[in-house]
């Protein structure tokens, strides 16, 4: 049976879900004002491995996962602009062409990460009037009050009806000390004192109308009017980065318990943070490396390119609540174990069956659920499947035998666990980007071609050249250091 470490009662627990066969999960999506970077990958690579072993073990699951379009306010204490509202300005756009520009790449990352589409993904700016909703239903409670047409939660009041801070282990006392000055503090009764809502400044690009102001709601609101929406006033699973706990998650279960009386979410659970080279990523170290940066190899700390399932498989190496350190060699290292896998599986797929069984093949398909029950534990399985690898080498290299049942089970096994649970494409679909440079390769070479034909004064070469790519569907450019191609 799935157990599943919850941070609320800092245990492992039994998962129940509240409805038998089904699941609610909702998880704490990107805020799309850049590209995504590993700090996005993992919970991304977490929850799709929650999500895929769920569904493997027969639940129904509505996955939500949201985007943050607007009011990420409290990441961006420089200001207190609105991120991508801040973009916006500054490259003179649309807010909507920012969202749509880096969801458009975020989706394109998590689909080369083999992260499967949420069930729901729900935008923040879509859900304003549920917001706005939930705010007043705060206000009908009196655990909020109105400033200066900004609206915040009255966390001292909160505080003596529900335990505030109990998902992060704070007191209020220990929030005081955190809390930084922001912008709109003159305006709270208290510093720890959160905005549901917010008075926009004139100089804000994104506000909506409200009964308290033109303005726009808090950052934590979305999640809690969100997730309520599309699973319920209570659901199964809460989602997110460590770094999230507190203020966004702690202020989640305030808002919940102050508008509805309880708690929203059953199981609360977090992916540990990323390091690079040992230190925290921030941009102050230059280690912000994006995906794309990754899968280009285009960083000064990347000395070569690593493909996305080497990302993959990098986080998957280990258990989702311990910390993983990013490095060019733990990367190749990673690379080089990918590889291993894929040669076993591959060789798996190739193995002839004999009578009898000769190798030690153990009782894989148990020693991989009972890990995979015990909190995900992603590492364990797939030091499973190595030793697996181990008997499929012995087999393939004639060293021994396998019978028909076993080859079977085998392969059966290899493709639940390394395939369709942990998303591993062990079966060349990866190589897919090995092909895209085949073919870009090809058509450099044809251009190529056509310009040293054209250098010859060989035109009818260098035309049919051009003729035929066009007819293809590739747009053809002379430029003066050679040419560009696009299909
Ligand atoms: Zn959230």
């Amino acid at each position: 049976m799935l157990q599943i470490y919850n941070t609320l009662s800092r245990q492992k627990e039994y998962f129940k879900p509240l409805h038998e066969g089904h699941v609610g999960m909702y998880v704490c999506g990107p805020t799309v004002y850049g590209d995504a970077h590993l700090g996005h990958a993992r919970p991304a690579i977490t929850f799709d491995l929650l999500y895929r072993y769920l569904q493997h073990l027969g639940y129904k699951v509505r996955y939500v996962r949201n985007i943050t379009d607007v009011g990420h306010l409290e990441h961006d204490a420089d200001e207190g602009e609105d991120k991508i509202a801040k973009k916006a300005r500054l490259e003179q756009l649309e807010p909507m062409e920012v969202v749509q520009y880096f969801t458009n790449r975020y989706h394109r990352d998590m689909e080369l990460l083999n992260v499967l589409p949420p069930s729901i993904e729900p935008h923040a700016s879509g859900h304003i009037i549920e917001q706005i909703a939930f705010v007043q239903k705060i206000m009908d409670k009196g655990y909020a009050y109105v400033s200066n047409g900004s609206v915040y939660m009255d966390v001292e009041k909160y505080a003596k009806d529900y335990p505030y801070g109990k998902l992060s282990g704070r007191n209020l006392e220990d929030i005081v000390t955190e809390t930084r000055e922001l912008d709109g503090q003159q305006e709270k009764k208290h510093s720890f004192d959160f905005a549901l809502w917010k008075k926009a400044a004139p100089e804000h690009i994104m506000h909506w109308p409200s009964p308290w102001s033109e303005g726009f709601p808090g950052w934590h609101m979305e999640c809690s009017a969100m997730g309520t929406k599309y699973l319920g006033e209570q659901f199964d699973i809460h989602g997110g980065g460590m770094d999230l706990m507190f203020p966004h998650h702690e202020a989640e279960i305030a808002q919940s318990c102050a508008a509805l009386g309880h708690d929203s979410v059953h199981y609360w659970m977090h992916n540990n943070m990323i390091t690079i080279a040992g230190k925290k990523m921030g941009k102050s170290y230059n280690n912000f490396i994006t995906l794309e940066q990754f899968f280009e190899g285009k960083h000064e700390l990347l000395e070569q390119p690593f493909s996305p399932m080497t990302i993959r498989f990098f986080i998957l190496q280990a258990h989702y609540r311990s910390t993983v350190d990013f490095s060019n060699d733990a990367l190749v290292a990673a690379e080089k174990g990918l590889a291993r896998l894929t040669e076993a599986y591959q060789r798996l797929m190739k193995l002839q069956a004999s009578a009898t069984t000769t190798v030690e093949i153990g009782n894989l398909r148990e020693r991989c659920q009972e890990a995979m029950d015990d909190d995900l534990n992603s590492p364990i399985v797939i030091s499973h499947l190595f030793d697996s690898a181990r008997a499929i080498n012995t087999v393939f290299d004639g060293k021994g035998t396998i019978s028909e049942a076993d080859l079977n089970e085998l392969r059966s096994v290899w493709k639940t666990y390394a395939m369709d649970i942990l998303g591993l494409q062990l079966d060349g679909a990866q190589d897919a980007g090995a092909g895209m440079d085949a073919y870009k390769g090809a058509v450099d070479m044809l251009l190529n071609m056509r310009l040293e034909a054209k250098r010859n004064k060989d035109w009818g070469t260098s035309d049919k050249i051009r003729n035929e790519l066009t007819a293809l569907g590739f747009t053809i450019k002379d430029t003066k250091d050679g040419f560009e191609w696009s299909l």
